[in-house]
């Protein structure tokens, strides 16, 4: 896919640059170690114009990630949450991707330098893992385990073992992976978080092992709402093939549907899961701007 056309603007390191020009040194600590963080976003076309979901909670994750890693950053929330406006309007896109990235200056050393640099690029994109309900593999790839990185951190770096786990489970014919954490309980997907359905509840993992996502805690949210008991905790492999049905959600796959999970499906059609109402009520807030705060 191309994510950048003859005219794209992105923003990067202080100026709004045509996309195709952008160009960075070959010794950034982030291109060589994968020392740097990001975040995905979603803006959507709403009835007040273009309205980035949550971006207060995005940019304030990206500067917990920075502080973890020790990665300074230059910018505030606001500012780049302006940054993000100002390239969506720059580009005329209303319902877009937003990829915020702060890059390590060059730097071959293991210790971490005293700069970055932050692009801001938006593009076009449908929702991440499509709209079809999902066969899922147990990945043979484990979540890292957190105390040997900041799980809570979206670092570059964590992502080579999502792309693990992705390949193997396309390679192995099925649509996506399910990754557990070192000690075989259910974590999340390798770009999204994991809940089941049981008896009328919801089940998701606990904080610990992955990353707290912001479309994670806006389905807490709305259980909340709609009175849909939800229990965080230690869940196996066995707990969710017991399950009725399953859901993915993240920014990138908003709330996507599991058909089964290593070839075993779940009893429950989809559209009569809580999943289902949850995903319309998703879609329905993200695209009402004034909701995004209440
Ligand atoms: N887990 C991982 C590993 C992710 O990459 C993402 C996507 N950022 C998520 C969960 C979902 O997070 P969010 O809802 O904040 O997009």
């Amino acid at each position: 896919m191309a994510y950048f056309k003859e005219n794209t603007i992105l923003y990067f390191d202080g100026a709004y640059i045509n996309a195709a020009e952008g160009q960075t040194s070959l010794y950034m600590q982030t291109l060589h170690y994968g020392y740097g963080v990001f975040e995905g976003i979603r803006s959507y076309d709403t009835a007040q114009g273009a309205a980035i979901f949550k971006a207060k909670e995005h940019f304030e994750r990206l500067l917990h990630s920075c502080e973890l890693l020790g990665i300074p950053c230059d910018y505030s929330v606001e500012q780049m949450t302006e940054i993000s406006y100002n390239v969506l309007a720059k580009n005329e896109l209303t319902d877009a991707y937003i990829r915020p990235l702060l890059i390590c200056d060059p730097n071959m050393t293991l210790i971490n330098g005293q700069s970055s640099r932050l692009l801001v690029a938006v593009w076009e994109w449908g929702a991440y893992l499509g709209e079809k309900l999902l066969n899922l593999k147990i990945s043979p790839y484990c979540r890292p385990h957190p105390r040997s990185i900041h799980i809570e951190a979206k670092a570059v770096g964590h992502y080579v073992n999502s792309i693990l786990a992705t390949s193997d489970a396309r390679k192995s014919g099925y649509d996506e992976a399910l990754l557990l954490d070192c000690e075989g309980n259910l974590a999340e997907g390798p770009g999204a978080n994991l809940f089941f359905e049981k008896d009328g509840a919801l089940y998701t993992p606990a904080l610990g092992h992955i990353l707290p996502g912001i479309t994670r805690t806006t389905v807490l949210e709305l259980c909340a709402e709609m009175n849909i008991p939800v229990h965080q905790g230690r869940y196996t492999p066995v707990d969710l093939f017991q399950a009725d049905s399953a859901f993915f959600c993240g920014t990138g796959a908003e709330i996507v549907g599991i058909q089964s999970v290593d070839g075993k499906s779940f009893k429950k059609n989809w559209s009569e899961a809580i999943g289902s109402t949850l995903k319309k009520k998703y879609l329905d807030l993200v695209r009402t701007p004034q909701l995004h705060e209440a």
